[in-house]
């Protein structure tokens, strides 16, 4: 048996990336470890907590759709930046039968701004966020917490960009026009894009011509969003790149090291997802 196991939790979970990405760090490292998935039933999370709690074989699991909430809830002990979230991507099993729960997607989603749009300053002016699930609000409170003036939510179910306005505060607030004429950054956090149709109907030629436009989606890498923004030239920063962003603070608390240097993970996700690097 392996000495540390991790895995994503999530339902359905048979397109993640994450053991591919874990996988490969793994590996180069030389670690006596794995990285697997584990989809424990639409009802079965707080199950699945449990039997971790009781001495099961996992160090640690990241959490994806639909439990991201309930993970939060689960833990005996919670980030701030999870907690400002109302959501946890990532839950740590200690020795104790404890349960420490953090959102690493907040990092992503800045660590992948740092390395496709250089120079990017999220305190530079008004964030807009399209979409009101579990990653818009990962996403509103990793902005606020890097100094966003502002963070509206647009939402097609307005009463949840409004509970997470009531949730972090001020200054994320919900609207259902956005102005995009001072956007620092516009973030598609809906799903609307995945599998190549059209992304969100807002019109990006009223953004400003320094704002960047991120997807979170990233099947395909190149989605009609972001294509949008790149027609207008606005600069671009995809799904993707925050997905192994996240994956990199995940690593370091299950496995105790920096993931290995010279791993091109990227290039293995985009051979994955039948993209070309
Ligand atoms: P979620 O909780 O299910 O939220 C989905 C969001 O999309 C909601 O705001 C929903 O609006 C909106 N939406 C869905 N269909 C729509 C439509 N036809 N028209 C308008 N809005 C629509 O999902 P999530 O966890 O927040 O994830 C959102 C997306 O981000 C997913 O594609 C996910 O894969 C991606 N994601 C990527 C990363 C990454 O690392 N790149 C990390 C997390 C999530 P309503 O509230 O009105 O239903």
């Amino acid at each position: 048996m392996t000495a540390l196991r991790a895995a994503v939790v999530g339902h359905p979970i048979t397109h993640s990336l994450s053991p591919l990405i874990h996988g490969a760090w793994i590996a180069a490292a030389g670690l006596d470890a794995d990285y697997v998935q584990i989809d424990p039933g639409f009802d079965g999370l707080a199950v699945f907590i449990e039997d971790q709690r009781g001495g099961g074989d996992l160090c640690g699991v990241n959490v994806t759709i639909p439990f991201k909430e309930a993970a939060l809830a689960a833990a005996d002990e919670v980030s701030d930046r999870a907690r400002l979230a109302g959501a946890a991507n990532l839950l740590l099993f200690r020795a104790d039968g404890t349960v420490l729960a953090d959102n690493t997607d907040g990092l992503g989603l800045l660590g992948a701004m740092a390395a496709q749009a250089p120079g990017f300053d999220p305190r530079a002016g008004p964030a807009v966020i399209l979409g009101a699930g579990g990653a818009a609000r990962g996403a509103a409170a990793a902005l606020v917490l890097a100094g966003a003036p502002e963070v509206c939510i647009v939402n097609r179910t307005h009463e949840r960009a409004e509970a997470i306005a009531a949730d972090i505060g001020s200054p994320v607030i919900a609207v259902d026009d956005p102005r995009l004429a001072d956007a620092n950054v516009i973030i598609n956090a809906t799903s609307l894009g995945l599998n190549g149709g059209a992304g969100p109907d807002i019109d990006l030629a009223a953004a400003p011509k320094s704002a960047v436009v991120m997807d979170m989606v990233y099947r395909p890498l190149r989605t009609e969003f972001l294509q949008r923004a790149a027609g207008l030239g606005l600069r671009t920063v995809d799904g993707l790149e925050m997905l192994i962003r996240q994956a990199v603070p995940s690593f370091e608390a299950f496995f105790g090291q920096a993931p290995p240097a010279g791993v091109d993970v990227r290039a293995l996700a985009l051979k994955a997802i039948g993209e070309c690097a």
